[in-house]
């Protein structure tokens, strides 16, 4: 079995859900259409119910199936927030909110689990309870936690629970798997150096911030070459740098702000604590200060490996042996269903959706969601829900 034929049949409706939700972007936690158009489609796909509230604006749909009622269930989830990203596609179905785009393919991820649902609620040729957990805030505020810490799964218990990623470098159709880490956990941080303003031609009368964080930028790429053990991974990465405006002023004070990604918790720890150290020695030693604001956002997103195999298994029914593939490594990027990981067994694929060989990939202006792939990632919901729910 490839793609579920009745799945096929909704590719036309998916693809028209997907412009839609593509044309309107709403940034993470204030899905509040996005939330009301899955509810809509729910609705209309006849789920036994409707959960609405978690994470404000998240939606969880139970369809229950036509088997003798095991008692058992699993999880589907998908994101559904926007960047923001100014679009430049010039697509006819591009963002219609200025400075506002669905940049990550979470419009696709959300149309291909509406297409499972309206499928699965359709069919119910499963023994159990599919929850189809629709989640915001994917990109910021961690609405994989909120909806955790809301109680998702005290009131949708659970066995397990399954998430996807499109995956613009790999060719479209193809799944990429991993037991244990796959991807990394994240932080964001913020240093800010205050030093004495000063006119540019008498910079003895100051104590320059732009000086201060040249060095602090050059030092904090020491944390990962000299204080993690080199076979550990780990990224410093200053993405801003903003301070003074003028030819010959030098500013009072110097913003920088990056992330940091890791998988070993220690690791985690070491680079938070470099980064205080080597920031906070290097303005003093200039006779600057330095305060360091550092939020960790999401922790590792960790493969169970009985989970992986189940999710392995599906994806082969659907794509076929050739096109199931190992991931050598896992990646430096970051997804808070980590969190549904660490309250509940689970696994993460990506989903190849590469349309030629050189497509803009996540959080591009150029970027779309491949359409092509979107019964591919509806089948392998649906393939997991039969699978894992079997009738007797
Ligand atoms: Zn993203
Ligand atoms: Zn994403």
């Amino acid at each position: 079995m490839p793609i579920i034929n009745r799945i096929a049949d909704f590719h036309p409706d998916m693809t028209a859900w997907r412009h839609d939700l593509h044309a309107h972007p709403e940034l993470s936690m204030r899905e509040s259409r996005t939330s009301a158009v899955v509810q809509e489609k729910l609705k209309s796909f006849g789920v036994d119910e409707i959960i609405t509230g978690l994470a404000t604006h998240g939606v969880v749909g139970v369809i229950r199936g036509n088997g003798a009622a095991s008692g058992r269930a699993i999880g589907l989830r998908v994101d559904m927030d926007a960047l923001p990203l100014q679009e430049e596609t010039g697509l006819p179905h591009a963002s219609r909110n200025p400075g506002v785009m669905h940049a990550c393919g979470h419009d696709g991820h959300t149309a291909m689990l509406l297409g499972a649902a309206r499928y699965l609620a359709e069919t119910r040729n499963f023994d159990g309870t599919v929850y189809v957990i629709f989640q915001p805030a994917e990109e910021f505020e961690a609405g994989a936690d909120k909806m955790v810490k809301d109680g998702l799964f005290e009131r949708c218990p659970m066995e397990k629970v399954f998430g996807l990623h499109n995956w613009p470098q790999a060719p479209a159709g193809t799944f990429l798997w991993r037991s244990g880490p796959v991807m990394a956990a994240v932080a964001f941080f913020d240093i800010v150096i205050t030093g004495k303003g000063s006119h540019g031609a008498f910079p003895h009368q100051g104590v320059d911030p732009v000086v201060v964080a040249a060095q602090i930028v050059g030092a904090l790429q020491t944390i990962i070459s000299r204080s993690i053990e080199p076979i550990e991974g780990g990224v410093v990465s200053v993405g801003s740098i903003s301070g003074g405006d003028a030819y010959n002023i030098l500013p009072e004070r110097v913003h920088m702000k990056g992330t940091t990604r890791w998988y070993k918790p220690s690791v985690g720890d070491a680079i938070e604590d470099g980064m205080r150290r080597l920031a906070t020695g290097i303005a003093a030693s200039f006779g600057a200060s330095a305060e360091v604001r550092y939020n960790r956002h999401v922790p590792a997103t960790l493969n169970d490996p009985d989970a992986t195999d189940l999710a392995v298994h599906a994806a082969r029914t659907v794509a076929g042996e050739a096109k199931v593939r190992h991931m050598r490594s896992p990646t430096m990027g970051g997804e808070d269903f980590a969190y549904m990981l660490e309250a509940k067994q689970g696994s993460y694929l990506m989903l190849g959706s590469a349309s030629g060989s050189n497509d803009p990939l996540l959080h591009h202006p150029r970027y779309d969601f491949n359409d092509e792939v979107l019964p591919v990632g509806a089948s392998w919901w649906a393939a997991l829900a039969e699978e894992l729910l079997p009738r007797g």
